[in-house]
């Protein structure tokens, strides 16, 4: 930290926090209240928790800052959790690194929705984002070629079989759970919706645009005006299919990721992506979205640091770094913000025993994401550290401000 002064401590807790990953004392878990904290959640990536275990779904900091992340078993050198004279907090060998909250439950969580889904199962919340994913499995996988690092069919096939939870969300059940989580005042500013992509279609990700339109048909029935706070993170759409989202929905940003921003590794991790549409294409199309949300309304997210996964990825952290801002520059230079998250070798995708890179790594990651929104004026507000809370370059934004 006394070699990034110019970087939030937070900010840095946060990615060694996640890249190392985290574990619980028996004290930490008994101070989990289930009337007031989340402890059950649906998410795309990552895990939904096991069937028993009640174990909060993520952490705060004191400065607003989350932790997004479920404890793992395996991590080799985790921090803990624990509870000292009565307050939590986040303990590295022993010795306490910063206090931690638990996320608190919105009014909404423990409802049901009038075909019995429980709503936590509909809508996951974010500190102040609804986190509405209507379709938890990626065709990707169909035949063998998903992203090596994403376990998005492992956990939600986990899911369906322990804890009952279908993979795919109804119209009726999102109108109804937006409903009634918009009720309990200042809660959310924001909607977001995700999928794993679906491939079918005249054209390429056709049924995927439908099953959007659709889904934000339903949450946009809660609001007076047409278009509403919104987000999703969807496959690359051609202009066609974006100008159809836009025109038929209240979306208002748009996020498609790239995932890693380098062709060849690119073609390497991510390639189902790379063999249907390919790199440039996948890049270009973002880039087009610009025209239709604006810029600064159009975001790509990476795998911070899974461009060092080996044997193909970069050996050399200084090299790694350089070819994903500078291609993280020319994103921006045509008015899309880079965010990245720290990349987990979980449980479940292909990368599983790999290695992530150092914490100073993500550190200067993080800032130069950070200060090339600064240098190209773009703000990436849909991903900030309130809406979406996993990146920690967007939460350097909080210093950006002028
Ligand atoms: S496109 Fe890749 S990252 Fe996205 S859900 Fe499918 S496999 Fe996972």
């Amino acid at each position: 930290m006394d070699k990034y002064k110019d970087v939030s401590p937070f900010v840095i807790i946060k990615s060694d926090v996640t890249r190392r990953s985290f574990i619980y004392t028996d004290r930490a878990l008994g101070a989990l209240d289930k009337s007031k904290h989340q402890y059950q959640q649906r998410v795309l990536i990552g895990s939904n928790g096991d069937e028993n275990a009640a174990v909060p779904v993520s952490l705060l900091l004191r400065d607003g800052t989350s932790i997004i992340g479920m404890p793992s078993k395996t991590a080799k050198n985790p921090y803990v959790v624990d509870q000292i004279d009565g307050k939590l907090v986040l303990t590295d060998q022993g010795e306490i690194v910063e206090e931690v909250h638990y996320w608190y439950k919105p009014d909404y969580y423990d409802k049901f929705t009038s075909s019995g889904t429980p709503m936590w199962q509909v809508a996951s919340s974010r500190p102040q984002r609804l986190e509405i994913d209507p379709n938890s499995h990626c065709h990707f996988w169909n035949k063998g070629n998903g992203c090596k690092f994403c376990n998005i069919n492992a956990n939600s096939a986990q899911s369906e079989k322990e804890c009952n939870m279908s993979k795919q969300l109804t119209a009726q059940d999102v109108y109804e759970t937006v409903k009634e989580a918009l009720k309990q005042p200042g809660a959310f500013t924001n909607i977001k919706m995700s999928s794993g992509s679906i491939l079918s279609g005249a054209e390429i990700f056709d049924d995927e645009v439908d099953m959007y339109i659709e889904m934000l048909q339903a949450a946009g029935d809660n609001f007076k005006d047409k278009k509403f706070p919104s987000t999703i993170v969807a496959s690359a759409f051609s202009e066609k299919q974006l100008a159809r989202l836009y025109e038929n929905t209240g979306l208002m940003t748009y996020t498609s990721d790239i995932e890693i921003p380098n062709e060849a590794l690119f073609a390497w991790i991510c390639k189902g992506k790379h063999k249907e549409v390919g790199y440039a294409e996948w890049k270009r199309r973002i880039i087009r979205a610009v025209d239709i949300f604006g810029a600064g309304n159009v975001s790509s997210g990476i795998v911070g640091g899974c461009e060092m996964a080996q044997p193909h990825g970069f050996t050399n952290e200084d090299d790694a770094l350089k070819a994903v801002l500078e291609e993280a520059e020319d994103f921006a230079s045509q008015g899309v913000s880079i965010v990245h998250c720290v990349w987990v070798p979980m449980h479940g995708s292909a990368f599983h025993n790999q290695q992530n890179p150092s914490l100073e790594y993500y550190v200067r990651l993080a800032k130069g994401l950070s200060d090339l929104r600064k240098k190209y004026r773009l703000n990436v507000d849909m991903d900030n550290y309130r809406k979406c809370g996993n990146h920690p370059d967007s939460d350097l934004d909080r210093g950006n401000l002028e």
